[in-house]
């Protein structure tokens, strides 16, 4: 296994992979971890996760650093998604014990209640796009429910899967109760098999989770999987332009357009369609590409060269097709993975801008005639993870967030966003499971009740 950096096509860095009698090792050591982590009571555990947090926020310079060389994130951007990893932590060494709190419920018992028992071994398969994000947002709430847990991070971020461990060990969390697995994608299915692994969460593409969901399920193994999406953002002839052309493009540009939740498809009612377009454009065209080690870069390249050539073939086929390219669309010569900032019109269904992810920074714009339309075109894709909503009718925009928009959730005049205190995932092929908030602590847990006679 070796690590590239997509700015320049260097070569940073080459792994050894672990073992099958490593990997086991690991796993048997993550049991017998497991076996003394839950009986620490949450105090210990909320203590141990803020000294994380205070690690984290130490060494976030170096870390985002890794970052930038192993995926090309820009430091500016590294930076503060480790100060989101720091949040998560604290968020749940603060609340975890109140969400895993027995609850009484009233019976015909002279006591009855629920409690939250952790499950055991859980195994992570995360992808490069946060590296640390990804496996914070399951790591915090995972380890204060007393869950211990194994990555699988994707294979050009190692860097970033073993300093996770390393910080770990910094914080005093106890040895083995988090560890990183150095494997290919084709030894997660052996892993979810062994007897002492009890769950998989999978980030990453729905066809990952298929397979992934797949094995866990032939075992009967509790599964969460938060997979692609390609959100649709909706711009109504009462919105405020100069907003929603400024929020969609940062949308459609977070990590270099490289993020489940970004932006995708821009349907924009036909009245504010040009005015709507010609803004966007602007703030599409703002951006400053660059070295992601320069403080001063919006935009680094994308994660891998092959991903850029994948996008870049779903934009040649939306053209070829009939879409128009207003801008961006090409690709410079050299050994880096840049994509420019790129806007299709006259997207129609079956196209790939329509139909599949776009995951980097082309904006799709598909211009509808009404609100009935509009809602129409949002729920027509095989995704369901994020939407929003531009529109200055708060009435309107309440009932179609909540009731008429099929996605794990919506935001109204903002960008989408995951943050600790609320839940995040998907519905369709975007996933099943939440994680972050009251929810996401309790997917990996045995909800079990007790009743006395
Ligand atoms: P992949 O699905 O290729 O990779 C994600 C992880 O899954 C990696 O660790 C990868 O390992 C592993 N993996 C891939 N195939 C298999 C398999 N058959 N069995 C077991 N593990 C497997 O996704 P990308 O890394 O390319 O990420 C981009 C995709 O992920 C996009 O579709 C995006 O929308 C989605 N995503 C979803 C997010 C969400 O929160 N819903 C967040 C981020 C991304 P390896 O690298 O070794 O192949």
């Amino acid at each position: 296994m070796h690590t590239t950096n997509p700015y320049n096509g260097k070569l940073v860095k080459e792994y050894k992979l672990h073992t099958a009698e490593e990997v086991s090792d690991k796993i048997h050591k993550a049991h017998q971890a497991f076996e003394t982590w839950r009986t620490v009571g949450y105090n210990q555990r909320a203590d141990l996760l803020k000294k994380l947090a205070e690690v984290l926020t130490t060494r976030k310079t170096e870390l985002a650093h890794l970052m930038a060389e192993e995926m090309g994130k820009p430091i500016t951007a590294g930076s503060a998604e480790i100060e989101k990893c720091a949040k998560v932590c604290i968020y749940y060494a603060e609340h975890g014990a109140e969400f895993l709190k027995d609850e009484i419920v009233t019976t015909d018992a002279s006591n009855s209640y629920i409690t939250f028992q952790p499950l055991g071994v859980v195994l992570a398969v995360m992808p490069w796009n946060f590296p640390f994000w990804q496996t914070f947002r399951f790591l915090g709430p995972g380890l204060m429910a007393g869950n211990v847990a194994l990555l699988k991070h994707a294979s050009n971020v190692p860097g970033c899967a073993l300093i996770i461990e390393e910080l770990l060990k910094q914080a005093g969390f106890p040895e083995h109760v988090f560890q990183t697995l150095l494997i290919s994608s084709d030894s997660v299915e052996s892993i979810i098999a062994n007897p002492l692994v009890k769950a998989v969460t999978l980030t990453g593409s729905t066809e990952a989770g298929m397979k992934v969901a797949g094995q866990a399920a032939s075992l009967i193994k509790k599964a969460v999987l938060e997979l692609g999406g390609s959100d649709p953002y909706i711009i109504f002839e009462d919105a405020d332009l100069e907003l929603a052309a400024s929020k969609c493009a940062e949308s459609r540009l977070i990590n270099s357009g490289q993020s489940c939740i970004a932006a995708k498809r821009f349907i924009v009612l036909e009245e504010v369609a040009a005015q709507f377009i010609a803004l966007f454009k602007d703030k599409m065209a703002s951006q400053h590409p660059g070295d992601p080690m320069q403080p001063d870069t919006t935009m680094g390249p994308m994660a891998k060269v092959a991903l850029r050539d994948e996008l870049h073939q779903q934009v040649v086929k939306c053209i070829e097709m009939g879409a128009k390219c207003i801008l961006g669309g090409t690709v410079e010569p050299g050994e880096h993975a840049f994509y420019p900032p790129t806007i299709l019109t006259g997207v129609t269904k079956g196209m790939p801008a329509y139909d599949e992810e776009l995951f980097g920074p082309v904006a799709s714009v598909i211009v509808v005639k009404d609100e009935d339309e509009a809602i129409c075109v949002a729920n027509d894709s095989s995704f369901g993870l994020g939407s929003a909503l531009f529109t200055t009718d708060l009435n309107r925009a309440n009932r179609i967030a909540s009731m008429q928009i099929e996605a794990g959730c919506c935001f109204i005049n903002d960008y989408v966003r995951s943050s600790p205190d609320l839940p995040f995932g998907g519905i369709k092929q975007s996933g099943y499971g939440r994680e972050l908030g009251v929810y996401g602590i309790k997917e990996f847990v045995n909800i079990k009740s007790v009743y006395v006679a």
